[in-house]
């Protein structure tokens, strides 16, 4: 497909994330920050934004930090909380890959006096002593707003509508539903007939799940709320199959190059462009603050309440923009991506 982006034949082509290379020498005073990232598969942001920016952040404060990544698998990422326990973290900083072994790594840490910070998932009943994200619940309002917009732009005036849900063990994914069905549930020209959570937001199976869907509704589906863009790319493939790709609008989360390049090509109606590094940038100053033992009133600017403990937890919730067609170039002009990425499309 020709990619027609406006920014494509521009010169607004940006490199982000530079890194520093100075880190801290372990022991003595010096902080020490630990990460856990979740898993290289339910979404790309993971390891080609989430851990660039993090690392050029503990680099450019010069403060050692040992970022890893759990592959999605609980016991690894319990292995690797206790390593960097006993490695002397001042700060352990989390995504968890459930709230129950997520909340178990987090108690640990807490009784050895370590500072903890849930990264982009809640843990429920975790009681870390910050949390931060994006406005989950404004993710999803953004999708079913998306959804809605792209069913109306291709005229259709009623549809059926299917919900690809994130992990059910993803607090994130909650908020994600229940934010887009807050904007389609009033919407009684649009009919859902179909709704299934995908399990660790594995795409595989979503695509599994999306066929199913297919067959079970004979085709007859409109419209596919996605939680991320791995699971509305794993439905736009089913939808190729079936050869009416761009013909069912898809939403999305992450602004994904792969996500970016389906939008480019039609197949896509819309994604969540994240600001990462404003993620990254917000989490390591409340790292390196906590680590310090410096006083982090003015960095956490809101709380949030957790759904589980109903304890309130300090936290940075930051803006998410809707992607469409027309705008694919401020994810570019951000640094999130560059231009060659994007308009290298299949
Ligand atoms: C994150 C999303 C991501 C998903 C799958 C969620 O918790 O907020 O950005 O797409 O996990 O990794």
């Amino acid at each position: 497909a020709g990619l027609l982006l406006a920014g494509c034949s521009s010169n607004n082509n940006n490199n982000s994330g530079s890194s520093g290379t100075e880190t801290g020498k372990g022991g003595g005073a010096t902080p020490f920050v630990g990460v856990i990232l979740p898993d290289t598969k339910s979404s790309a942001r993971w390891e080609t934004a989430d851990s660039k920016y993090l690392k050029a952040a503990f680099d450019a404060a010069g403060v050692k930090a040992d970022i890893q990544n759990a592959q999605g698998d609980k016991t690894q990422f319990q292995t690797i909380a206790d390593q960097m326990i006993t490695e002397g973290v001042n700060v352990l900083m989390i995504v968890n890959l459930d709230s129950g072994s997520g909340s178990a790594v987090l108690q640990k840490a807490k009784a050895q006096g370590i500072g903890t910070i849930d990264y982009d998932r809640l843990t429920l009943g975790g009681g870390a002593d910050f949390y931060v994200s994006f406005d989950n619940t404004k993710v999803g309002e953004l999708q079913g707003t998306g959804l809605a917009k792209c069913l109306k732009d291709d005229g259709k005036t009623s549809a059926n509508i299917v919900y690809l849900d994130g992990s059910p063990t993803d607090n994130n994914a909650t908020l994600f539903a229940a934010g887009a069905h807050k904007i389609l549930d009033p919407m009684t020209q649009y009919k859902k007939v179909a709704e299934q959570p995908v399990p660790d937001w594995d795409n595989q199976q979503a695509g599994t799940i999306f066929e199913q869907m297919w067959t079970q509704q004979n085709g007859k589906i409109d419209g596919v709320l996605a939680a991320n863009d791995g699971l509305g790319n794993a439905a736009i493939a089913i939808l190729k199959k079936n050869q009416v790709n761009g013909k069912v609008p898809v939403t999305g989360q992450d602004a994904t190059d792969q996500g970016l390049q389906n939008i480019l090509a039609g197949d896509q109606c819309m994604t969540v462009y994240k600001a990462v590094k404003k993620e990254a940038d917000a989490a390591s100053a409340l790292a390196i603050a906590l680590a310090k033992k410096q006083d982090t009133a003015s960095l956490a600017t809101g709380s949030v309440e957790d759904s589980q403990s109903k304890q309130t937890v300090k936290a940075v919730l930051l803006d998410p923009e809707a992607i469409y067609f027309d705008n694919v170039k401020d994810v570019i002009n951000d640094g999130y991506t560059t231009k060659d990425k994007v308009c290298t499309a299949a």
